[in-house]
């Protein structure tokens, strides 16, 4: 046996019991005044390295048993990216599509109103994830400030520029991705150049994958929303996309409507378009066992999740039979909390990095994270496996904490 002190002060039992789970009712009320009342979770789930650190969710699935499995895996990604944070979820079913500006401060200000107490720049550091961006960030920590009376930067991760958010945090999920797909095609000698690309989602982890896929020579052929997919041969106008999705926050369907050489499908699966290099970037369990034989016949030579947990355990043996590259959220998409440490950093100096600065440590954690997973799997028999690297590598030093803290 290789670490017999992990058995004898059974961390496994440990390691997946959180060491806090808090759901809270959250009442509002929308523009006509008609009063709404949501849960909200947050799941502070081990704080060994550092402060428990995660995504705040904003989902009608949301539940107990997501916002546990996202924080367990939150736990060992955020140990693989190297940097001082723990690991925790949380989120609430409320769901955002359609609400107005107002409905969502609103919905922010009451969450906050209970959820203030459980926070702190060195106790648990919420960020975005899907349905929270910089606009839901913006309420959060302005409520936040208002009812503690305290200007505290770090107490949040993905903020506006001009008010203590990073450079680069808003694209460093998706550049992060990429940068891990490179290093495993350097690993094969291979590179993005020249390279058919999808990606799933249209959201921010996909938009700023696509948008590093292109500058480093790929061409991104399709991509989608929980609506259907588009496929645009002559490659995916970021441009539009980004006015779509960002700035008009309307449906992927808008796209051939502007572009009528692009087709889009209604309820389209996206994995059925022919690729070398694939890139879940939507939602959990959005790619199957069937679709990966589809992608695999196809030549896909290539996978890395931008999403957390895209791939079912049926799609990544598929994968791994194949002998194709497959990276696992927990190392391909740790660039973004990454980015929300480097934010913390700067917020506790009270200075703002460069882009190019900012982005230069990411790609570097992204080369560390690759390093490290495929060290482990060769270490551990299990050459290019990097699911086996990832986990083990997070594992270990989690582990390793939690034994020298003693019996906490
Ligand atoms: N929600 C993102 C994730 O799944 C980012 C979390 C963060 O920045 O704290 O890793």
């Amino acid at each position: 046996m290789k670490y017999p002190e992990f058995a004898e002060h059974k961390i496994i039992q440990r390691i997946c019991e959180p060491e806090r789970q808090i759901i809270f009712r959250v009442p509002w009320q929308d523009d006509s005044g008609e009063t709404h009342i949501n849960r909200a979770f947050r799941v502070e789930f081990n704080s060994a390295l550092g402060p428990y650190k995660g995504g705040m969710r904003f989902h009608p699935s949301v539940y107990l048993g997501i916002i546990k499995f996202l924080g367990f895996e939150q736990v060992f990604k955020n140990a693989l990216t190297g940097l001082p944070i723990g690991g925790g979820k949380g989120g609430s079913d409320f769901d955002p599509k359609g609400r107005s500006d107002a409905e969502v401060m609103r919905f922010c200000q009451s969450l906050m109103t209970e959820l203030y107490r459980h926070l702190g720049e060195y106790t648990d550091v919420p960020a975005g994830d899907i349905g929270v961006g910089q606009r839901e960030i913006g309420y959060l920590f302005g409520q936040y400030k208002r009812v503690t009376n305290r200007y505290e930067s770090g107490v949040l991760t993905g903020k506006g520029l001009n008010w203590g958010g990073s450079r680069a945090r808003r694209e460093a999920t998706g550049y992060g991705t990429v940068f891990f797909v490179q290093e495993m095609l350097k690993a094969r000698s291979d590179s993005l150049d020249g390279k058919t690309c999808i990606v799933s989602g249209s959201g921010n982890v996909a938009i700023y994958a696509m948008e590093k896929a292109m500058q480093l020579g790929a061409k991104v052929v399709a991509c989608s929303d929980s609506g259907g997919i588009v496929v645009d041969k002559q490659g995916i106008d970021l441009d539009l996309i980004k006015q779509i999705k960002e700035v008009e926050r309307r449906r992927i369907s808008a796209y051939s409507e502007e572009k009528k050489d692009a087709r889009y499908i209604e309820d389209g699966n996206i994995w059925h378009v022919p690729c070398e290099v694939a890139l879940p970037c939507a939602t959990e369990n959005e790619l199957t066992g069937n679709d990966a034989k589809k992608l695999v016949d196809q030549g896909c030579m290539a996978v890395a999740e931008g999403a957390n947990m895209p791939t079912t355990p049926e799609g990544i043996r598929v994968f791994q039979d194949a002998g194709i590259a497959y990276g696992p959220g927990k190392a391909a998409n740790a660039g973004g909390v990454a980015t929300s440490a480097l934010e913390m950093q700067q917020n506790a100096s009270r200075d703002s990095w460069t882009f190019e600065y900012t982005e230069a440590r990411l790609e570097e954690i992204m080369a560390n994270i690759h390093l490290n997973c495929y060290e482990t799997a060769r270490e551990f028999g299990a050459s290019g496996n990097y699911v086996v690297g990832a986990n083990i590598t997070g594992f270990l030093k989690v582990s390793k904490a939690m034994v020298a803290m003693g019996l906490i």
